[in-house]
């Protein structure tokens, strides 16, 4: 059924015995997630997200990753979906949201210049549409006496897809304590401008693959420029993903563009490494390296 689903609309799969093997699979994924969730095997990474102009640090993305016993690393793109398929991401999101909040407010302790950071976490549809999310957010909030303000909700359009009614009541509650939402992957999906008017949405990340198509000229430059100019008459912040290449990073400079993310200013790190950052570079990010 997955199969066939994946391969579009209206569609059938006949059953065989390679497909049997990725059922055995699948299986086995799901009961070690349930595994790891009992095991606590979850554990975040943050990746900076920095001004253009300045490579002033505003902000960290918390990225989940699975230490699995056996496996090692797993990547989400590899247990998100089945995490969703099977509901354990509210579990996981709930963890991640948990952890994530926390750690910043360890940060500020011990890092003066951390209090001017932002913690942004990714929000899957499921823990959306669930009506016990909000509560759990506020008590969230209350626990680690994090000021609202200080935490971003990454959605995309599919964590709206679902049931866009109950999703906007949700969302304009979460916004209304002062949090945060940002569209993330802007311009992968269907009707990602519609949810701009919409949704009360506060910054939009253009996806990364905008980003790896931009040359000096033409198609790719036009995009951004057109996306970061709508992003602006709206007023909303606009964040440039996985900026690789010094030639990008100057490009988006160019368009105006005041916020990014990606490997060429710094690569998603463990809370250790973070730390030694924040102890020897504080907030500041030297982005004319060569
Ligand atoms: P995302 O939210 O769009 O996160 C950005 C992804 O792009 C991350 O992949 C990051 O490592 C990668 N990236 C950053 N800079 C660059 C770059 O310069 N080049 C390239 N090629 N990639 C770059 P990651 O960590 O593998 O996460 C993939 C996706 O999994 C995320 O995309 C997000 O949708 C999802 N995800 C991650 N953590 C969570 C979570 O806690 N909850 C939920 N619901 N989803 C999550
Ligand atoms: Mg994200
Ligand atoms: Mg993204």
């Amino acid at each position: 059924m997955y199969q066939a689903k994946d391969a579009g609309r209206a569609t059938y799969k006949i059953f065989d015995s390679q497909m049997g093997e990725k059922v055995t699979k699948r299986i086995e994924r799901e009961r070690e997630l349930v595994q790891a969730i009992q095991n606590n095997n979850f554990k975040l990474t943050y990746q900076p997200i920095v001004a253009l102009e300045t490579g002033e640090m505003l902000s960290v993305e918390a990225l989940v990753r699975w230490h699995h016993p056996l496996h090692g690393i797993i990547q989400p793109d590899d247990f998100i979906l089945i995490a969703e398929e099977t509901g354990l991401i509210l579990e996981i999101g709930n963890w991640v949201l948990a952890e994530a909040c926390k750690q910043i407010k360890i940060w500020d302790q011990s890092f003066p210049q951390a209090k001017k950071l932002s913690m942004s976490v990714n929000l899957s549809g499921k823990q959306i549409a669930n009506p016990d999310f909000f509560d759990f957010l506020v008590h969230t909030l209350e626990e680690t006496k994090l000021q609202a303000k200080r935490l971003h909700l990454e959605i995309t359009e599919n964590t709206i897809v679902e049931d866009a009614e109950q999703a906007l009541n949700t969302l304009s509650k979460i916004s209304a304590l002062g949090v945060e939402l940002h569209l993330d992957d802007f311009g992968t999906g269907y009707s990602s401008i519609a949810y701009l008017h919409n949704f009360p949405i506060k910054a939009l990340k253009i996806d990364k693959s905008f980003i790896h198509r931009l040359k000096n000229q033409g198609k790719g430059r036009a995009l951004i420029e057109g996306i970061i100019h709508l992003a602006t008459v709206l007023g909303l912040d606009v964040v440039a993903e996985g900026i690789e290449l010094p030639e990008q990073l100057t490009l988006l400079k160019e368009l105006n563009c005041g916020q990014g993310q990606g490997f060429y200013a710094a690569e998603p790190m463990y809370k250790e490494d973070m730390e030694f950052m924040l102890r020897k570079s504080g907030n500041i990010f030297d982005l004319n390296k060569e």
